[in-house]
């Protein structure tokens, strides 16, 4: 491989990085201040935004340790078979890098992935030291989220573990079909597993913690995954079906979605268009709904159009559920119980939670109400209050078009 400078190598790794999803940046417009006009750039090598687990929005360096990889999965631009330029960062680069950031301020955090190099162990063994130098060498208090290889040996992700605040493992694609078709080399039952004992150390780690204040933190922003969409056949009834069942079963921090973006000299087998972006932020909100409004897996599946499977895209999934639901409809402001209140389209956690608080004082009307929402118009078919009864609107023949967001003009160049 040609020697490169540091630079040059961030370059190349920040870039490889970007096809994650954990990143709330990554989908921004290209800007620069190049040419002395304005201040700032969205172009900058390898700094991304995440949340940490108290909610703050934390800036992190985002870099792959390196692009090379023995494995050849179709959709990824780092495969084997790629022929894009290759660059590899030594575990020492990585913490001087991130300690450099971190002094200038720049970064509070480190998110490290890689392709693989000779062999799963001996990769996350370089991961491993990058964590394990930056808080034993250097006492980094910043956050660190590493992307383990689930074929490493379970002793070296422990390892992770003890120094990483988050960990994740890809299931990469929703269907052990799409799996074995597009990632040949990956196994669905190793990835579960490694979930799995993952899960089950996060919890041995956090009962040594309540019988003794001195025991070790393991992994305390616990693990998430990623699920790339639209590279193979899936629909979105799997797609939120997989993620409900890995939430369940390993106690996921997040599932992340990442719209399948066709790649430099992609594989024969990919398809040739990316799924509409609309798509991935529907499984976003589906995925919310399971998350914080208490909907399960068939209940939203019930959503999604009966002939696709997939969620519609002119409405968000909340509003699918309840015009495919009417009879759960108008429920009573001043009555109804928190989780009747949480499937009201238009109605976050927040506001419902506000309203509970207020009609203990007194019954809420209309207008009350619309001061807790962005759209009024979306919510009234939906509610009784003091001083309303919508009567036969919810069964109305064109509620939907009365509540859905009006039709918007095509970028003919997005
Ligand atoms: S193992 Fe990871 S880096 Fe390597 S080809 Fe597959 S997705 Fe890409």
């Amino acid at each position: 491989m040609v020697q490169l400078s540091t630079r040059a190598k961030l370059a190349i790794l920040a870039d490889a990085a970007k096809y994650d999803a954990s990143c709330a940046s990554s989908g921004t417009t290209r800007r620069d201040s190049r040419g002395g006009k304005g201040i700032g750039s969205t172009e900058g090598m390898g700094i991304c935004h995440a949340y940490a687990p108290d909610g703050r929005c934390i800036s992190l360096l985002k870099i792959l340790l390196t692009n090379s990889c023995i494995f050849d999965c179709h959709y990824c631009i780092n495969r084997r078979s790629s022929d894009v330029r290759r660059a590899r960062f030594t575990a020492q680069e990585v913490v001087d890098l991130t300690l450099s950031f971190y002094r200038r301020n720049y970064i509070e955090g480190l998110f490290l992935s890689s392709g693989i190099i000779r062999s799963s162990d001996y990769t996350m063994e370089q991961m491993v030291e990058v964590a394990r130098s930056l808080r034993e060498d250097h006492h980094f208090r910043g956050y660190i989220h590493l992307k383990t290889i689930p074929d490493a040996d379970p002793d070296l992700i422990h390892q992770a573990g003890l120094h990483a605040d988050r960990l994740s493992i890809n299931v990469e694609l929703p269907t052990e079909s799409g799996l074995k078709r597009l990632a040949p080399e990956k196994d669905g039952v190793r990835i579960e597993g490694a979930m799995s004992r993952l899960r089950s150390d996060m919890e041995d780690g956090q009962d040594a913690r309540r019988k003794y204040k001195s025991a070790p933190r393991f992994a305390p922003a616990g693990q998430s995954t990623q699920m790339i969409v639209g590279a193979d056949a899936a629909d979105d009834r799997a797609i939120i079906a997989r993620a409900s069942s890995l939430y369940d079963r390993h106690k996921l921090r997040r599932v992340y979605y990442s719209a399948f973006s066709p790649i430099p000299s992609p594989s024969a087998v990919l398809p040739l268009k990316r799924p509409p972006l609309l798509r991935e932020h529907r499984l976003y909100q589906s995925d919310w709904m399971i998350r914080f409004y208490g909907y399960d897996a068939q209940e939203i599946a019930a959503a999604t159009d009966a002939a696709t499977g997939c969620l519609p895209l002119d409405i968000d999934p909340k509003l699918a559920w309840a015009l495919s639901h009417r009879a759960t409809f108008p429920v009573d402001v001043n009555r109804a119980p928190r989780e009747a209140l949480l499937r009201v389209p238009g109605l976050g956690v927040k506001a419902v939670d506000r309203i509970l608080s207020s009609r203990r004082h007194r019954r809420l009307r209309l207008d009350d109400v619309a001061r807790l929402t962005t759209s009024i118009k979306k919510l009234r078919p939906f509610l009784i209050a003091a001083d309303w009864r919508p009567l036969a609107l919810i069964d109305s023949a064109d509620l939907r078009a009365r509540v859905a967001p009006p039709a918007r003009q095509l970028d003919l160049f997005a």
